[in-house]
Order: C-alpha cells, then sequence, then structure tokens
C-alpha cells in the first residue's frame, strides 16, 4: 500500500483500508463490502471485511506500541493530539462529505460534528490527571497516580460515527492508552480515514481502525489482548459486551440507549421554546441518543404548544437529500432502521393514536426518507412512549400535577437525559433535582462539553466518557507508599 505518511495531503475517499500497525491493510481474506448512501442508494466504495486474524493483528501490534506509548511524556502525546486536531481541520470538507455520503445527515450538521471533533480533542488535551499527594512526611510519602490501562478498543454507532469515536481517543490516547477503533458496520468510512490521518501523527499500533461486520465486535471484546472497551451503542449490545468483558474482567465504560424526557411548565414563552424543544427533537432524524424523546406539556398550554410544534415542525425542517441546500433533516441512515421506523409507524397507525402532522414517510425521494411525525397524548405505556424510537417520532404527553410528571418522566429504564423548561428558576430546579439523568439540563438540553462529565443513570449506562472523570476510566488507580531507608 502507498505511504500516507509523506505530506500535509488531502486523504483520498474513494479508497479505504484498515489501518493496523502503521500500515493500510486490507482484510486478510481480500474479502470487502460496501454500503450505500442513505440519500441516494448509490454504493459506497469498498472497506475491508476484516477477518479475525486482521483484529489479532491489531491486538499486537497495540501491545507492542503501548509500552513506548505509556512512556511518551504526556507532554508529547497531547503535542501529537494538537497536531492530529489540527490536520483534521485542514480536511473539514471531505470528512463531512463522506459523513453525509455514509450517515446521511445534512453538509451543515456533518461540518458541525467533525468540528466537535476538533473541538474535543483540543479540550480534553487542556485537561489533566496529576499524581495525588496524600501525606507528604519524613515518615512517609503517599501518592495516588494514574496509570494506563494498556490496550483500548473503541466500539461505535452509526447516527454519530466520528463524534462518538472523539468521545474517546482523545482521552485513551492522552492518558497514554493505544487505542483500536472498531465502527459500526453501517458507517466505517470516516472512521478508517481518521485512523489513516492519525498515521502521521502517531506510532505504529498507537491508533488503528478495522471495519467489519457482526463478528468483528465480539472478537474485539472476546480478545485476551485487549484491556478496555469503550462502548456507545444500544442497551441489548451494551449488556452482551458487559458479559463478554467480565469474563476476562477488562475494563469497561457503556454509553447506551435513552427516552429522555422533557418537562415543559405553564409559564414558558411558547414561541420561543418551541424552535428549540424541536430541534433537540428531531435532529439527525431522531437518531439522537439524547434527543428529546417524551415532551410532557403542562396541561393549561397543551393545546396552544402542541399547535405551535406542528406548524413550527413542518414549516421549517426540509427533509431531503445531505447535500441539498436547506435539507434539515436527512435520510434515516440505513435500510435496518428505517424498516424499524416504519414498522413503529405502521403500528402508530393500527394503534389509532392521535396524529398531529401529516404523513410521515415520503415516497417519492429514493432514500430512506421519513418525515417528523409529532403524536398527540398517547397512552403512557403505548410503544412511541416507552421505547427508544431513533427515528422522528415525538410522543407530547399532558401533566397537571408535578410530583405525577415527574413520576412519570422517572418511568423508565433509561436514564441518559432530561430537561425542565420554565421561567420559575425555584420550580425548574426542584424539578430537576428530582430527574433521575446523567445529565440534567434546564431550559436547553443536549448541551454536552468536552470538560464536563457524560455519565448515565439505569440502563442507559455504565460508567463516564469526558471531564477528568473519563480520563480516569482509561486508567488504574496507583498508591505509592513510600518510607525513607
Ligand atoms: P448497536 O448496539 O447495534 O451497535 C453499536 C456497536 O456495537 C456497533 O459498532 C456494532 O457493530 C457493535 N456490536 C454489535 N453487537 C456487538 C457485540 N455482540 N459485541 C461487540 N460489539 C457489538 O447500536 P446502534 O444501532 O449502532 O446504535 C444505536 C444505539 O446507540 C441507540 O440505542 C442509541 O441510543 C445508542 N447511542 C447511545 C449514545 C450514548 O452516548 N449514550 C450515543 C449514540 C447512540
Amino acid at each position: 500500500m502507498s505511504s500516507p505518511y509523506a505530506s500535509e495531503s488531502l486523504l483520498q475517499f474513494n479508497t479505504f483500508y484498515n489501518v493496523v500497525n502503521g500500515k493500510l491493510t486490507e482484510s486478510s481474506s481480500g474479502q470487502t463490502y460496501h454500503n450505500t448512501n442513505p440519500s441516494t442508494l448509490q454504493a459506497n466504495p469498498e472497506v475491508p471485511l476484516s477477518a479475525q486474524e486482521d483484529v489479532d493483528a491489531a491486538v499486537n501490534a497495540a501491545q507492542v506500541a503501548a509500552g513506548h506509548w505509556a512512556e511518551t511524556p504526556w507532554a508529547e502525546r497531547k503535542k501529537k493530539l494538537q497536531d492530529f486536531a489540527t490536520a483534521l481541520e485542514s480536511q473539514t470538507e471531505n470528512f463531512s462529505k463522506m459523513l453525509v455520503k455514509e450517515n446521511g445527515k445534512p453538509l451543515f450538521w456533518a461540518r458541525i460534528e467533525v468540528q466537535s471533533c476538533i473541538k474535543w480533542v483540543r479540550e480534553i488535551c487542556e485537561l489533566s490527571l496529576p499524581d495525588n499527594i496524600i501525606e507528604d512526611t519524613e515518615q512517609r510519602r503517599v501518592v495516588e497516580r494514574y496509570t494506563p490501562l494498556g490496550v483500548a478498543v473503541g466500539i461505535v454507532p452509526w447516527n454519530f460515527p466520528l463524534m462518538l469515536s472523539f468521545f474517546k481517543i482523545p482521552a485513551a490516547l492522552l492518558t497514554g492508552n493505544v487505542f483500536i477503533l472498531k465502527p459500526s458496520p453501517f458507517t466505517p468510512y470516516c472512521c478508517l480515514k481518521v485512523a489513516e490521518l492519525g498515521l502521521r501523527f502517531f506510532p505504529p499500533g498507537v491508533l488503528q481502525a478495522i471495519s467489519g461486520d457482526d463478528r468483528l465486535g465480539p472478537w474485539v471484546t472476546e480478545h485476551p489482548g485487549v484491556d478496555k472497551v469503550a462502548f456507545t451503542g444500544s442497551v441489548a449490545t451494551g449488556k452482551k459486551i458487559l458479559q463478554t468483558c467480565s469474563a476476562s474482567m477488562k475494563r469497561v465504560t457503556l454509553e447506551m440507549g435513552g427516552n429522555d424526557p422533557a418537562i415543559i411548565c405553564a409559564d414558558v414563552d411558547i414561541a420561543a421554546i418551541v424552535p428549540k424543544v424541536a430541534m433537540i427533537s428531531f435532529v439527525n432524524s431522531g437518531q439522537l441518543c439524547m434527543a428529546v424523546k417524551r415532551l410532557y406539556v403542562h396541561e393549561s398550554i397543551y393545546d396552544a404548544f402542541l399547535a405551535a410544534m406542528v406548524e413550527f415542525v413542518e414549516g421549517s425542517f426540509k427533509v431531503g437529500d445531505g447535500f441539498a441546500e436547506n435539507s434539515f433533516i436527512g435520510p434515516i441512515t440505513h435500510r435496518a432502521q428505517f424498516d424499524r421506523v416504519t414498522e413503529l409507524l405502521d403500528h402508530i397507525k393500527e394503534s389509532e393514536f392521535k396524529i398531529a402532522t401529516k404523513d410521515s414517510v415520503d415516497t417519492s425521494q429514493q432514500g430512506f426518507f421519513i418525515s417528523p411525525m409529532i403524536l398527540d397524548n398517547p397512552p403512557d405505556d403505548s410503544r412511541p412512549v416507552v421505547d427508544e424510537p431513533f427515528g422522528p417520532i415525538l410522543p407530547l404527553l399532558k401533566w397537571s400535577e408535578q410530583s405525577d410528571v415527574i413520576q412519570r418522566a422517572n418511568d423508565t429504564e433509561y436514564g441518559l437525559g432530561a430537561s425542565v423548561w420554565s421561567k420559575d428558576m425555584a420550580q425548574a430546579n426542584q424539578i430537576a433535582s428530582k430527574l433521575k439523568a446523567g445529565s440534567v439540563w434546564i431550559n436547553t438540553h443536549g448541551e454536552l462539553e468536552p470538560h464536563v462529565a457524560f455519565g448515565c443513570h439505569k440502563s442507559s449506562g455504565f460508567g463516564v466518557e469526558c471531564g477528568v472523570e473519563g480520563l480516569k476510566a482509561y486508567c488504574n488507580i496507583q498508591s505509592v507508599y513510600s518510607r525513607p531507608s
């Protein structure tokens, strides 16, 4: 394979390889596969269909690299990550366009995703994990310090393939771990290119990526040479990973599904907040773990709020090809997810829940397009309220008593995010303090920062990404006791 190191030159987005041991490699079986652009159903390029031997090769190279990368000074690792971010920045446009082709999201949103990755590297690099001096006397010095775990694997989903990789890569590498990225089979393209770009900055084996089908995840999580698995995806898969990793005592971080409630109080300015709530409900076609998925609106403003939401969503959110100008919502990312969402739409129609918006599936275009659907007060135990639709379907639900709406908001196996919207900050804080979720927002929803812990309650997760706690998730803590001889 040709050398990817040479220069500041732009990466080519027409050929895709695994990145193993400092080289661009094909699958050892020689097999490839491809996905389609969900807007046009045109084929994207071939990517490696990796075999178990490719996993072995990547883990072996990672184990060799782990020793010297852990010994590389923090400042040097930080500098390499910062240079990597600068290189990614210079290639924003090509990454964004590839992201549109593999995921479907509009180019405007794809650019934001790439820019967020750059921000994440830069701001994670500003964090530090200094030794904790617990005791320093003539008799004894006691220090807690953080040591890297070794070989970390990142398993990511298809909805934000780049962003969710960058929740992991900078934290793992900065703390002295080496990292193997395993993208979703549905969105391997940008992830492989991230590791290819990394070849220009990191020694062989430090940042690798391999693509493949459903067998690849279990191969990496079962591999005895892997020390840590950082996973983002569904609860069902997360449970399997936890079980697999328990056999070899691998460290695990799990960021999983959500069914975020938003509670709208009676005193809100409807016109001011409807665009914000609608945006976080339908961005990325609702394929966002922390999208608002249940909207509880106080009964005194329910009808006006529902009317304003429908008017805003139907008037402002153009659904279309990610490359078309003014598209705000792209297609569902792949056929299997499109089938899941359309099955739920059929169930909604059969169940005769009240639908406040116009028809949802757009058959006039080739791709997997579904327009936003707003449901008018379906039952609390109905599927669109209980399940995570992961599509553009939003139930509006009426509430009257504060204690009751808090109980309903918490009545879910999920605990990713939740929000309260009110002009009365005392009331908002009182409600917020009772919500069982990793992130709680007041008069906003979905804000995240690289230097702030991102964690989950209940089945939504296990452990933390981002912030200093996210760095600690890639480390062993070691307590060193020393006495004068
Ligand atoms: P998924 O669980 O099907 O797949 C996620 C990843 O796990 C993919 O890379 C997949 O190949 C891999 N995988 C599948 N089976 C595996 C196994 N047995 N062992 C190891 N790896 C395996 O999820 P998805 O459909 O790609 O993503 C959608 C889900 O992700 C939703 O539930 C969404 O809420 C969740 N999500 C959570 C967050 C978060 O930060 N909490 C962010 C984005 C998405």
